[in-house]
This record gives structure tokens, C-alpha cells and sequence, in this order.
């Protein structure tokens, strides 16, 4: 665990956070400034700083998460579609330096995101 990285502080529950599931190597939560009407994070338990910081050793963790994001959109009901997102470095977007995946669904998505 970083001690300074906020999504390890939710992944030891130090801060709460609306989880949809959990296991031993990942957990999803509803993003705290949802961007459309289902937004949650899939997050690996494992401190990773981003996507230019996953090794081959991580390989099979981010395809779980994709599989856990598909899984939980589905039992959400977003039946119609929705937007994958890895934010990588500060042009990229990415305000928080651990790994995550953001699952966006619900509405018609925009191309290209701004
Ligand atoms: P990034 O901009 O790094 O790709 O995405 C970080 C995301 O984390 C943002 O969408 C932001 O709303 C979300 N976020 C930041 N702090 C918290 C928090 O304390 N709890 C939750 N659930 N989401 C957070
Ligand atoms: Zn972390």
C-alpha cells in the first residue's frame, strides 16, 4: 500500500467508498463525480501508478478488470453500450495515480471525449 495514494486508502477501507464488488485482487466503486448516469471505477488492489507503469507480470490483472467492468455494467443494466477509459499522466487527464478503469454508460457517449 502507498500510504499517500487515496484509492489504496479505499481498497483498505480507510476511506468509504460505494463498492459493486470485490475480490481478492480488485474492487469497483461508484465514481465520487459521476459523468454520466452509471460511472464506476474498477481499481486493482495492487498500488500501480498508471497505465505506462503496468508490467507483463500485471497482464492477466488488467484483463480482469475489463472482465469485472463488463460484468457489473451488465448487472447494472446498461444493456445499450458504454465507454471504457484508462487515463494515462496529466494530458491524459488522470487526477488520481493509481490504476483504474472507468466504466461509462447510460447515455449516448461523445467521440472524441474532449
Ligand atoms: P482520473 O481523472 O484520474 O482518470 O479519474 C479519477 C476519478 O476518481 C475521477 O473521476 C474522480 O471523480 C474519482 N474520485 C476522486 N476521488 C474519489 C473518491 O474519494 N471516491 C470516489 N469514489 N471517487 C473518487
Ligand atoms: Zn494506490
Amino acid at each position: 500500500m502507498n500510504q499517500d495514494c487515496l484509492f489504496c486508502k479505499i481498497v483498505a477501507g480507510q476511506i468509504p467508498a460505494d463498492k459493486l464488488y470485490e475480490d481478492d485482487e480488485v474492487i469497483a466503486f461508484r465514481d465520487i463525480s459521476p459523468q454520466a448516469p452509471v460511472h464506476f471505477l474498477v481499481i486493482p488492489k495492487k498500488h500501480i501508478v498508471g497505465p505506462a507503469f503496468i508490467e507483463a507480470e500485471d497482464e492477466q490483472l488488467i484483463g480482469k478488470m475489463l472482465r469485472v467492468g463488463a460484468r457489473i455494467a451488465a448487472e447494472l443494466g446498461v444493456v445499450n453500450g458504454y465507454r471504457l477509459v484508462f487515463n494515462n499522466g496529466d494530458d491524459g487527464g488522470q487526477t488520481v495515480f493509481h490504476l483504474h478503469l472507468h466504466v461509462l454508460g447510460g447515455r449516448q457517449m461523445h467521440w472524441p471525449p474532449g
